[in-house]
Parts: C-alpha cells; structure tokens; sequence
C-alpha cells in the first residue's frame, strides 16, 4: 500500500480529524483574484495557525498557487513559516518584543512598527543591518498604529537609524457593516489614510507598499488602489457571521470540516439523564451514542442544550446534554444502520453545520470558533 494512503488510513482512525480541502483553498484565491486589479496582491493572513487550518499546509498550498506575501500575528509564527522553508515576504502585524528583534533580520522578516515610540526604541538598538518595516497608521481602530495627525513624527520614523519602510498600512474597524454612521466612519479612516500617503509622498518620503482592506474591506469597498489586500476569513471560504450582507459576493468554499467517530451506542429508558449535570432527559426509550470529540478539540461547549446538529451519512441527529472536554453525546433514535466507528461530520459544507450556523448559536463570529479549532487534532489534507 501506498505510504500516503497508509498514513491517511492511519489518521482517519483517530477518534476526531479534521478535513482540509485545498481546492476550495484555490478556489476561493480565484474568486478574492477576480475582485482585485492586477497592480494589486493578495497578502495571505495565515496567523493563529492559519485561523486553525494549518500554518504550514495553507502557506506552502498557497505559495504553489502564486502567494508570495504572508501575514502573521507573531514572531513566533513568522519562524514557523521560515523554518518551514515558505519563502516570500512575512509580515508581522503584532507588537515583537524589542530584545527580539535580532531575530526579524535573522529570519528576513518584516515588522510592523506600530507606534512612535516603538520605532524609537528599535532606532536606538545596535544592528548591523536596517530591518524591514511596515508603518501602521491609527486612523480610529485605536489599537496599534501611530496616529494619522501625527505627520511630523510619521515623517521622523522613515529618518530613523535601523527602520527600512517598506510598506504603509492601515486597519479599517468597521468595514464589515453597511450601517450608514459605519459607512461614513470607514470612508472617513480611508480618505484619512490616503490623505497621508498623498501628503508623504510630496514631502519626499516614499511609504512604500500600501495597504488598508482585510476581507470586509475588500467585499464593501472594492476598487481602492493599494499594493496589497490582506485577506483572512474569507480566504478561508467562510464569512465571519451568518446572513453577512456585502457590498460584493463571491462564490466562497469552506476549507475546513470537523470530523469524528462514534465510539459506543447504547440504549436507554425514558426519563433516563445523559451527562454532566444530567440535562438531558429522555422522554422516552432513545437510541444514543457517544462520539469521541469534544470542546477540547474546539467545538465550542456552549452549544449545550441549544440542539446543535452533526451529520451522519445524509441524515443530521442532535447532540444531547453538556457537551464535555473529550466526548458528546448524540441522539441517533431516528438513524438505523450505525455502528461504532461510524465518522460524524459536526462541522462541514451544509448549512446546519456551517461554522457561520454554529458561531451564531455560540453567540461570537467564525473567526474566534476556527482559530481554536483543533490544537489537538490531526489534519487531513485533502
Ligand atoms: C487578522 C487581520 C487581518 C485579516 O482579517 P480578516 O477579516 O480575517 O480578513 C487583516 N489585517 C490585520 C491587521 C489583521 O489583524
């Protein structure tokens, strides 16, 4: 038998996986591709492990497919890339300690400076070599970026020793909304950033790559002229809620699904109670079974009791009672023909378990749900 199928075999006998289809992958580069003019790049954000899909398979599928820009959040992250021989440009959107930054000329990486302040410091360390840097510009997320007034120090920071700019961007805080205050607030932070480039660049200063749309900024203001988009979420096929309205629509294909085995059935009386805290009681006689995945593996415990479904072959079953850190419990009274080992799908391609359905009824976005998706899991590429 061949190594690789030996190996799939072989992962696919865990009690919990999760798929990967870099097809869909491809398929939604194509489609972010269609919306972007040829001047401008797609820079992949491909931080907290690829939002849970996989640092290293997503980066490497995506440098087949023409990527050459990465985003990350942390250096550690940017290493990970490194050591995994990704090449191309690795950009840095968080804080990196100052005594680390040795290591952005070590790796070649690119650092977000993200204040004033921060620059200073890096301007006063003894380096042999200017690290690359992307300046942040604050024009109201109010959380890394020097703000856009501040010209003058802006100015200062492309004269300071040890910072080679390379790039300047921006983040926009309510791009994902059609709200008319949103609308105005984000076409507020936009005319505010170019105004900046505009104003750097006839005083002499040349910003270097500019950048400023993450999805939502690409879906409800395409068309802005800027080097780069920095797309995560939807890279990813999904949207970051349910019902999102945008501007744009393009066909997206989840990458990602979550998949698990039943591990024992049985059956119990009426009136009987299923797990922690006994909350679930059977009005009569079911058929239930446990399947081994948990909230531990990302599938978030607070879908207890509000009736999340998974998939079995073409029919869907409730889970039941608390979902617990290793193991939930299923009400397959209605499906005849299971058995133990048999693979659930909880998170997959159908809309009653799409990762938007089950971030609604978790009460929080795709993006927090699929960054914690798995750190335990194995991942089948497919
Ligand atoms: C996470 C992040 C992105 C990607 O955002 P998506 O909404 O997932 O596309 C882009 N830019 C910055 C600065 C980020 O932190």
């Amino acid at each position: 038998m061949n190594e690789v199928k030996e190996k799939i075999d072989t992962l696919t006998k865990e009690r919990a996986w999760l798929e990967i289809r870099l097809d869909n992958l491809e398929n939604n580069i194509n489609e972010i591709k269609k919306l972007i003019s040829k001047d401008t790049k797609i820079m992949a954000v491909v931080k907290a492990n690829a939002y849970g899909h996989g640092i290293v398979e997503i980066s490497k599928k995506l440098f087949s497919l023409g990527i050459r820009d990465f985003a990350v959040a942390t250096l550690e992250e940017a290493i990970t890339l490194r050591e995994n021989n990704i090449k191309g440009n690795i950009l840095i959107l968080g804080y990196t300690n100052i005594t680390n930054i040795k290591y952005i000329l070590k790796y070649d990486l690119i650092q977000t400076i993200v204040d004033y302040e921060y620059a200073n410091k890096i301007s006063k360390l003894r380096l042999n070599t200017k690290i690359k840097a992307h300046i942040k510009i604050n024009t109201g997320m109010n959380r890394l970026g020097e703000n856009y007034k501040n010209i003058s120090k802006i100015k200062e920071i492309f004269n300071m020793d040890n910072i080679n700019i390379l790039g300047t961007y921006t983040h926009l805080c309510v791009s994902d909304s059609l709200k008319r205050e949103d609308v105005t607030f984000t076409q507020n932070q936009i005319n505010n950033f170019y105004n900046l480039i505009d104003n750097l660049k006839k005083s002499g200063y040349n910003p270097g790559k500019i950048h400023l749309q993450s999805s939502y900024g690409l879906l409800n203001y395409p068309g802005l002229v800027c080097d780069y988009v920095r797309t995560g979420i939807i890279m990813y096929g999904i949207h970051s809620q349910k019902n999102m309205k945008t501007k744009i629509n393009i066909n997206l294909k989840p990458v990602l699904s979550l998949k698990a085995r039943i591990t024992s059935i049985k059956t119990i009386e009426a009136n009987e109670t299923v797990g922690y805290g006994r909350k679930y009681k059977s009005p009569s006689i079911k058929k239930i079974a446990s399947v081994g995945v948990g909230y531990a593996d990302g599938y978030p415990r607070n879908l207890s009791g509000k009736d999340p479904v998974i998939q079995i072959k073409e029919s869907y079953a409730k889970i039941i009672g608390r979902i617990c850190m290793d193991q939930l419990m299923i009400d397959v009274s209605n499906i005849e023909n299971i058995k133990e080992e048999d693979a659930i799908t909880l998170v997959g391609n159908t809309p009653l378990i799409s990762i938007e359905e089950l971030a609604s009824m978790s009460g929080t976005i795709t993006n927090e749900l699929l960054s914690r998706m798995g750190s335990r899991l194995k991942r089948i590429i497919k």
